[in-house]
């Protein structure tokens, strides 16, 4: 089963989300990864496998004040560095973690497709920042 974590408010360290992930590791997870916002720059940070790899990836000290992370258990895709959670639109404007299925995902796919999405992974929350 899949944790996810957020934060919006004033600043904190990258280490506080990975800290927070952390206390979901209980849940079981294949892959990891988090998205930060600090002003207009944003950060995406995956990896397959554990957090603590996710650790060595990120800038722990590193600020942010808004803030998305998740564990991922596969359900759509295999366990993969791109199939790992936050995805995003065409744009990078919309990042989305998500924790269940999404039934008719495969409908909504082609449907984007063509209107000229470009999907980056196999997974079926994909479809909903491109929506
Ligand atoms: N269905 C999504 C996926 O396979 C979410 C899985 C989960 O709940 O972690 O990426």
């Amino acid at each position: 089963m899949c944790g996810i974590a957020g934060y919006i408010g004033k600043k904190r360290q990258v280490k506080f989300l990975l800290q927070t992930l952390q206390r979901l590791e209980y849940r079981g997870y294949d892959s990891c990864g988090f998205a930060i916002k600090d002003k207009s720059k944003v950060g995406l940070k995956k990896a397959k496998g554990k957090i603590k790899l996710l650790k060595t990836a990120a800038r722990p000290n590193a600020y942010f004040t808004l803030g998305i992370a998740h564990t991922r258990w596969a359900t759509h895709g295999v366990p993969s560095f791109i199939n790992a959670h936050p995805h995003h639109d065409c744009k990078k404007k919309i990042f989305v973690v998500h924790n269940g299925i999404i039934e008719n995902y495969r409908g909504l796919k082609a449907y984007l497709k063509k209107k000229h999405h470009r999907f980056c992974s196999d997974t079926d929350t994909e479809v909903i920042p491109h929506l």
